[in-house]
């Protein structure tokens, strides 16, 4: 399994990762994990940051690690101005490829975890609020990658419609498994139909107490929407947690041991990604 899952590696992308500098302690920085990345011989990675865009970060580890592809992007938390269209512009115009909706400062995942307020994408009216728009025709424009983040199954609803409508190419549903961001199976499909990649992450694996997720729970998910609508990835990062390209690697042994064939295994960790990035 060890080598098996090793040769799946070889190519494979992350395009959800945590690394250094953030406001929380990570396991790497930028470079760091870009080095341990290629030791595995993978091939790609998406820094992801709650609190600011990971593009020029993205743009300097490049240089310093080559044969990488290490891009980055925006989460649209308060610390960027929450939906802001002109953080978005900026981010992309930087190199940006993925454009998170909210997440630790989005209202379902303060509610979620006891707390008042947050950003919604919905009004009183329950309609799209204005800015969402305009940030979906940047996302089109550029041909970047939209996320949904730490939204509500109502939200999302309503932000892929308005994203097909307008012709956004590119959807992942954000780790649709995980407590805070989870959404039923038969919602999972129905979006699948609709053209949105689901992007499953080891990150709720390694949790503890009853917000973990068995690896059981997650070879079943992916099997029922299937590897060609699937994307892996790590959500690693924390600082007790191993070094992500690592975790990526036990996640992949542990799916091979439910089951599910390496081909399967190649197409959610790269081609999927690969696909999209490009
Ligand atoms: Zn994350």
């Amino acid at each position: 399994m060890v080598e098996a899952a090793k040769e799946i590696l070889e190519g494979a992308y992350d395009l959800h990762v945590h690394s250094a500098p953030d406001v929380v302690e990570r396991r790497l920085d930028d470079i760091g994990l870009a080095r341990e990345a290629r030791k595995w011989g993978m091939a790609g990675l998406v820094i992801k940051n709650h609190i600011f865009e990971t593009a020029s970060r993205a743009s300097i580890a490049r240089r310093v690690v080559e044969d990488m592809k290490i891009h980055g992007g925006i989460v649209l938390n308060y610390t960027v101005g929450g939906l802001n269209p002109h953080a978005v512009e900026a981010c992309l115009e930087l190199g940006g490829k993925v454009v998170w909706m909210p997440t630790i400062d989005a209202r379902n995942h303060k509610t979620k975890t006891g707390r008042r307020g947050g950003i919604s994408l919905l009004n009183e009216k329950g309609r799209l609020r204005e800015p969402v728009g305009q940030i979906l025709e940047l996302i089109k424009k550029r041909g970047a990658v939209l996320a949904t983040g730490h939204l509500s199954l109502v939200e999302i609803r309503a932000l892929v419609s308005e994203a097909k409508a307008m012709g956004v190419q590119k959807i992942v549903l954000t780790h649709p498994e995980f407590w805070i961001t989870r959404i039923p199976i038969e919602a999972q499909k129905e979006l699948v139909r609709k053209g949105v990649f689901i992007e499953r992450c080891y990150y709720s694996c390694t949790l503890k107490g009853q917000n973990r997720i068995a690896p059981e729970e997650l070879a079943h998910q992916i099997r029922e929407v299937g590897p060609a609508a699937t994307i892996l990835a790590s959500d690693l990062g924390q600082k007790d947690n191993p070094p992500p390209p690592e975790g990526l690697k036990n996640m992949v042994e542990e799916l091979l041991q439910r089951g599910l064939k390496k081909q399967a295994l190649v197409t959610m960790l790269r081609n999927n990604p690969r696909d999209i990035l490009d």
